[in-house]
């Protein structure tokens, strides 16, 4: 690590040591991280990047941490942030932009360039980086629609450029998820306005898909968005096995998701009700979203263990051979605590 930090010290690339990341992470939660990095340019970054590989330092690459669980009772070794790697590059047909970006910032961009295919992507609330791994979407936007290159730090630390048909994007994954070695420095994304929509008609749609997240996301306790990725009711998926399970739920969600009490409840939509029928049916000991169940939250009084818990009663309610999307943050752990490791092995 001493490497790292001279290096830092030599380039002006701002660390922090022994630094408590709770309150800088998505999820607000997150033990000691003994070297946090933070450069502030894609050069910084993949010198810090290269060097932690020549010397076969473990790292972990974060972005806004809004997919990933750092726990507060693990001690962990290097994070090197690209929050601060943001800068942005324009010319002709194409737009360069850095790993730290917001995908937001990007979608607002889009808007003001009049350029039409990244209006789904509103509202996640990622970096370019982190969206790029999981190839994050919505409403069958995916954010590889648009790319044309990926620059990235390759897994002997050099800085290379690829096409997008290089990366094997499907739903939610890409090759930067299975192979976790890769540092992604900045994404070239077309400038082409392929569907020939209007400004006006963009800026609609972004509305649009806007409102439609109030009705699901939850948006006020720190969350991780959705637990499991999928396209499928999860009330429906628990609620399958039993006739009584069955029943249940077909006869709610006839009385209550009907267009009539959807109106009516558009001002504050819930799925408390659904909730509570699987409180009644099974054993949840967790603070859940009243927006869905499928969204982990933490309301303060939480801890490592309650959620670690909790992961593992959803997953076995839901479909057992089913990946959990939000990722625990494990990987450059120096400190695991003994009632921590018997969830995460
Ligand atoms: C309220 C809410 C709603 C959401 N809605 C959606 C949605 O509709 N669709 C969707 O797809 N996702 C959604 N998400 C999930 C999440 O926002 C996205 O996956 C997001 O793109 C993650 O970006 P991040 O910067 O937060 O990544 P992080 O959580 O910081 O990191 C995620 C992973 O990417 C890696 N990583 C980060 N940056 C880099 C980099 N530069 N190079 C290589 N690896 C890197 C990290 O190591 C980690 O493994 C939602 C999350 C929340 C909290």
């Amino acid at each position: 690590m001493e490497t790292l930090i001279n290096l830092c010290n030599l380039n002006c690339i701002p660390y922090k040591e022994k630094h408590r990341i709770k309150y800088e992470t998505y999820f607000k939660m997150g033990g000691i991280v003994n070297l946090l990095i933070s450069p502030v340019n894609i050069k910084q970054l993949a010198d810090v990047v290269s060097e932690a590989k020549k010397r076969n330092i473990k790292y972990k690459l974060i972005g806004f941490s809004s997919n990933l669980l750092i726990l507060d009772s693990v001690e962990y070794g290097v994070f090197i942030s690209t929050k601060n790697v943001t800068c942005i590059n324009e010319e002709c047909n194409r737009i360069d932009v850095s790993s730290g970006y917001s995908l937001s910032e990007l979608v607002r961009l889009m808007l003001l360039r009049g350029v039409s295919g990244y209006e789904g992507l509103e509202g996640i609330p990622g970096s370019i980086g982190g969206a790029v791994v999981m190839n994050a979407g919505a409403y069958g936007y995916e954010i590889s629609d648009k790319i044309i290159d990926v620059t990235f730090v390759d897994s002997v630390g050099r800085v290379r450029t690829k096409p997008r048909e290089y990366f094997d994007f499907r739903f939610r994954t890409s090759i930067f998820k299975t192979n976790t070695d890769l540092c992604i420095l900045s994404v070239g994304f077309d400038l082409e306005n392929e569907n020939g929509l209007s400004k006006s008609e963009i800026a609609n749609k972004i509305e649009v898909f806007h409102i439609a997240r109030h009705s699901y996301q939850e948006f006020s306790y720190p969350n991780l968005g959705s637990m499991f990725s999928t396209r499928q009711d999860m009330y429906r998926e628990i609620l399958r096995h039993g006739v009584k399970q069955k029943f249940s739920y077909w006869f709610l969600k006839l009385l209550i998701k009907n267009p009539l009490v959807k109106r009516f409840n558009r001002k504050k939509p819930t799925n408390n009700i659904f909730n509570k029928l699987i409180f009644n049916f099974y054993e949840v000991d967790y603070p859940v979203s009243h927006k869905s169940i499928n969204i982990l939250i933490n309301n303060g009084d939480v801890t490592d263990v309650d959620i670690l818990k909790h992961m593992k009663n959803m997953q076995r309610l839901y479909k057992e051979n089913t990946c959990i999307e939000n990722e625990i943050c494990i990987e450059n752990a120096i400190i695991i605590p003994e009632d921590i490791k018997s969830y995460i092995s």
